[in-house]
């Protein structure tokens, strides 16, 4: 029987996980299936221990249950510690490795394919959510030279910024309320709120994004009113279908020891 993979979620029928990782399995010649587990909210336990009971190997865990299965694993990588949330686990026996593979993901998306350091760049994060959490350690390894957290409610930006003092290679980052912006402005600017799903807009002034700025919205498949924003200020806009391919990778290095190619899966993703 292929070993068996799943992500977990509610809800998890939109999920692009099985298709990518089908497409991962068929390039490396792995041999592994992977399912959708929808879980009941308050069930996310239960659900992971009846598919390990079946002789599942890993999931990937999606919204809402990423802090569930941070307190679900019984190891954690240093950065699940730093992001308090899990978006990979891996079973072993009694063990359950937990990691999030979404900062990586968005970094690979940022310098890898689009071509754009990280390194010395004055960069702005909108949100302070659970996405935000996840790839503000690996954002502040990168060296920017600056690096703000903006968000509707401050004081949850504030309470991310104390946790993080200590994370990056010098810079620390700073917290800002959306009004607060007017004034400032970013060579890179990161929305990880889930605004975009909506169609709604952020209260960001179109003078954040410089010249030669690139605008990414985490959210996929859609033109967001900030990347319209963005690309009417100027700036290079896009969205996180790459950042959504390349954390799947990562996860699938994690559990399977090989870095599937992601360019022609991300390709074949913009075309549909
Ligand atoms: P979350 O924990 O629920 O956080 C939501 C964030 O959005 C909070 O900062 C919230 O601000 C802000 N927000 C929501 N509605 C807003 C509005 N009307 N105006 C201003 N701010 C608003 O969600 P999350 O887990 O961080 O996920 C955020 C987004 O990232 C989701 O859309 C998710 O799909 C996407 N994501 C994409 C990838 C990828 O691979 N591309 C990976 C992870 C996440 P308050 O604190 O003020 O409520």
């Amino acid at each position: 029987m292929p070993d068996r993979y799943a992500v977990v979620g509610h809800p998890v029928a939109h999920s692009r996980s099985p298709w990518i990782h089908a497409c991962f399995a068929r390039a490396t010649g792995e041999d592994l299936e992977y399912l959708r587990l929808e879980a009941p909210l308050g069930g996310f336990e239960r659900t992971l221990e009846v598919f390990r009971a079946a002789g599942g190997k890993g999931a990937n865990v999606t919204l809402p249950f990423k802090e569930a299965a941070c307190r679900y694993s019984t190891e954690l990588s240093a950065r699940a510690r730093a992001a308090q949330a899990v978006n990979t686990l891996k079973f072993d026996a009694a063990r359950v490795y937990g990691d999030n593979t979404d900062g990586a993901g968005l970094l690979r998306d940022l310098t890898v394919n689009l071509g754009r350091a990280v390194a010395s760049q004055c960069v702005l994060l909108l949100g302070a959510g659970g996405a935000a959490r996840g790839v503000l350690a690996p954002l502040l390894e990168a060296g920017p030279a600056r690096l703000v957290i903006a968000n509707r409610t401050l004081p949850k930006a504030l309470a991310l910024v104390a946790d993080f003092q200590v994370a990056g290679r010098g810079v620390r980052p700073e917290a800002l309320g959306y009004e607060a912006l007017r004034g400032e402005s970013f060579d890179l600017v990161i929305n990880a709120t889930s605004v975009g799903l909506t169609g709604a807009a952020l209260a960001v002034p179109a003078s954040v994004f410089r010249r030669q700025a690139l605008a990414y919205d985490m959210v996929y498949g859609r033109d967001t009113p900030f990347l319209a924003l963005a690309r009417a200020a100027g700036a290079a806009a896009h969205d996180g279908l790459g950042m959504l391919v390349e954390q799947a990778a990562e996860s699938f290095l994690l559990w399977r020891g090989v870095r599937p190619e992601t360019a022609a899966v991300l390709a074949a993703l913009r075309a549909h």
